[in-house]
């Protein structure tokens, strides 16, 4: 995609801090950390976001970010970790290019990924219905 900031890191034409490179995926710093360590797994085939994305490659993403969270644990860069992913402008998706965020977190780090509301009476049983899955 011409106009997609991730194929053209995957192009070479702008430069990245790389931790993990194959045939079909790179994994390297996110630009503006969460804490240090934030990494993205970007897929090398462009797909405009996670649901849009082939078994394969998620399958493959997600084995990737279970070996990066690990590194980041072991390396101390993080107390634990949070493998996230936005999908659409609504949930904070900026670049339209399938992306993992490993998010490196450290106690008290103060980061709070979301505040849980309380359903009202009767809610979570409609909400239930609509979620139904008959796979
Ligand atoms: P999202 O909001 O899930 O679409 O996240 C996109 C992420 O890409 C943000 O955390 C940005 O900081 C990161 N980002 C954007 N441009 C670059 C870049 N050139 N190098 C590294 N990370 C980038
Ligand atoms: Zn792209």
């Amino acid at each position: 995609m011409d106009d997609c900031i991730f194929c053209k890191i995957i192009a070479g034409e702008i430069p990245t801090d790389k931790i993990y490179e194959d045939r079909e995926l790179l994994a390297f710093l996110d630009i503006k950390p969460v804490n240090p360590g934030h990494t993205l797994i970007i897929s090398k085939k462009h797909f405009a976001d996670y649901l849009e994305t082939s078994e394969e490659i998620l399958s493959k993403m997600s084995h990737l970010a279970k070996k990066i969270g690990q590194k980041i644990i072991d390396s101390r860069l993080g107390q634990g970790v949070n493998i996230t992913n936005n999908i659409k402008p609504a949930a904070g998706q900026l670049v339209n290019h399938v992306h993992m965020h490993i998010i490196p977190r450290l106690e008290g780090d103060g980061y709070k990924l979301w505040h849980g509301k309380k359903y009202a009476d009767g809610e979570a049983e409609k909400i239930k219905g609509k979620l139904k899955l008959d796979l």
